[in-house]
């Protein structure tokens, strides 16, 4: 094979055995140790392939660059990346749908669980060996409550077959799948985001971000939902309305919120939510199990690897023109 180059955009976990990979296929490699909000454009015009985690991949290189073959994502989502140019350019753009569905959707279980329990509280208390401060910390039991679920996909579908054993009800919101998977997963559907607000103790988004979907949950929405409700946020930050949620949680209106995914990632020390509380929070960590790392790092390797074998890799985004 041709020598080629795969340049990896960030310092993505487990990232040395892609590199081991690659270069046991006589593939260069260049991994980027920092984090750069944007792709530096000379790396899109000088390798053959890329693999970018969170990234933003800039348009002005996409549009000049002649070597570039493919840009694989090390994820699901690919709003980081100019798909509709790649395509016009015949530039591969796959992502990885499925492998991390598991990990996000237990991920989504663990922190439902842990702000209905309490866990971080309690935890607290503890080391502080509080006991007499015991009776102000008690849980709620997660069996009976209503689950909201925004998109069911891959992930809001496995996020609904682990939490069966609780004995929920199960309301879901997606206009775009059909009735045979919502009957087969044994939910319940509706036809208007505003009942499911409405109906839930919890409500959890796993959409992707499209022009449809962004602020999708606003100070409007946020006001429908039950009093006392939960929003987890595992999907893209920009899909709530940050500063909306930000009220909402500071002034009591929502009991409490996870966010794992920000409006500005890297999310900025200044962000006000980090002070706040009644939220949990996490940094784009739902699906960063060893596992899909591993899963995730074969893959990635493979398809770039047919790519440059002349085949057609999996799960391109979209179709090349010639
Ligand atoms: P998927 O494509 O399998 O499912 C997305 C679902 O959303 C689809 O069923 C689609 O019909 C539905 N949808 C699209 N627009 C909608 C709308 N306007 N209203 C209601 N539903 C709508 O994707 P997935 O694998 O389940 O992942 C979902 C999202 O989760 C990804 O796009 C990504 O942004 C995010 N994600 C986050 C992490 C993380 O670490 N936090 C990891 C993986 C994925």
């Amino acid at each position: 094979m041709k020598q080629f180059r795969v340049y990896i955009t960030e310092p993505i976990p487990m990232y040395e055995k892609m590199v081991k990979l690659l270069r046991s296929s006589n593939v260069e490699v260049e991994v980027s140790k920092v984090f750069h909000e944007y792709v530096p454009e000379d790396k899109l015009l000088e390798f053959d392939g890329v693999i970018v985690a969170d990234s933003k991949i800039p348009i002005e290189p996409i549009k000049k660059t002649e070597r570039l073959k493919i840009i694989q994502k090390f994820g699901v989502g690919v709003d980081n990346i100019p798909v509709e140019l790649c395509k016009s350019r015949s530039i591969y753009v796959c992502n990885i749908p499925g492998i991390n569905s598991l990990d996000v959707a237990e991920f989504t279980l663990a922190v439902i669980l842990s702000i209905l329990h309490r866990i971080r509280e309690r935890d607290r208390m503890a080391r502080k060996a509080k006991w007499s401060d015991r009776p102000r910390v008690l849980s709620e039991r997660l069996t009976g409550k209503v689950i909201g679920i925004i998109g069911f996909g891959r992930i809001g579908r496995q996020v609904a077959m682990l939490l069966k054993p609780f004995r929920v009800r199960i309301v879901v919101y997606d206009p775009y799948v059909s009735d045979e998977v919502v009957k087969e997963a044994g939910v319940e559907r509706v036809g208007e985001l505003d009942q499911l607000l409405k109906a839930s103790d919890i409500v959890t988004l796993h959409i992707p971000l499209t022009g449809e979907t962004r602020h999708m949950i606003g100070w409007r929405e946020l006001n429908i939902m039950k009093r006392n409700a939960i929003l987890i946020n595992t999907s893209r930050g920009a899909v709530v309305d940050e500063e909306a949620l930000y009220k909402a949680v500071k002034s009591g209106r929502l009991k409490s919120a996870h966010i794992d995914v920000w409006s500005v990632e890297p999310v900025p020390k200044s962000n006000p939510m980090l002070k706040v509380g009644r939220v949990q929070l996490s940094l784009h960590q739902a699906s960063w199990s060893v596992n899909f790392f591993m899963e995730a790092a074969e893959f990635c390797v493979e398809n770039i690897l047919k790519t440059f074998r002349g085949l057609k890799p999996l799960n391109v985004v979209w179709e090349p023109m010639r």
